[in-house]
């Protein structure tokens, strides 16, 4: 899943991008509102995680725009204001969900969760193929009721391959939403990682390569 944090105030927006990369999420930061609106406009976010108080351009401004360019990215509000007011007045700029601060990590990580199902094509929470699962909230990844060991990238990548149900992933988009903006585009990652996991796996093969084109299950 790949997310951008627009929070302004720095050691905080660090200290959750880092946990929510622990999570084995692609997060972007930015620290402030017109940043935000000019990432948002190049790359496609499954979740925005939006601070209500910025500088330069006001979350409820970032809001109103990613609305009216209806953007795919799900907009998630962080207000220090908890009070209903607030609250509905978030929901009615057209964010889809609302967290007032301060918050727990785990909280924000499950309606992260919650809202990358319904971004685009609603996807089930566990997603399979075969005698394959996968588990984004306990974040386990089994084969015939095995554990696959998979590392946060393997698994990302496992997760974006279910995700599209058979549809052929190139290897652009899994860069583009299991790592995040620092990834190096010339990097050989994906194909090294695509290796790994394939081992881990194991046969029958499920992950196919589509040459000059991607990969699919
Ligand atoms: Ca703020």
């Amino acid at each position: 899943m790949r997310v951008l944090l627009v929070e302004d105030e720095e050691r905080l927006a660090n200290t959750i991008a880092r946990g929510l990369r622990r999570e084995g999420m692609a997060v972007d930061v930015v620290f402030d509102g017109r940043s935000a609106l000019a990432k948002a406009a190049v790359n496609n976010y499954d979740v925005i995680v939006l601070d209500r108080n910025l500088p330069v351009v006001h979350g409820d401004d970032v809001c109103r725009e990613l609305v009216a360019r209806q953007t795919m990215a799900r907009i998630l509000m962080l207000t220090a204001a908890g009070s209903i007011q607030d609250r509905v007045t978030g929901l009615d700029l057209g964010a889809d969900d609302y967290l007032p601060k301060p918050f727990a990590l785990k909280e924000l990580v499950a309606r992260l969760r919650a809202l990358g199902r319904r971004a685009v094509a609603p996807v089930p929470p566990v997603l399979s193929v075969g005698d394959l699962t996968l588990d984004p909230a306990r974040h386990a990844a089994e084969r015939a009721g095995r554990d696959l060991g998979l590392t946060k990238k393997e698994f990302g990548m496992l997760e974006v391959l279910l995700a599209a149900e058979g549809r052929v992933v190139s290897a652009e988009e899994l860069l583009e939403k299991v790592w995040d903006e620092n990834a190096d585009p010339f990097t050989n990652v994906v194909r090294v990682t695509i290796m790994t996991l394939r081992r881990k796996i194991g046969d029958p093969p499920l992950i196919e390569t589509i040459p000059g084109v991607g990969y699919r299950i």
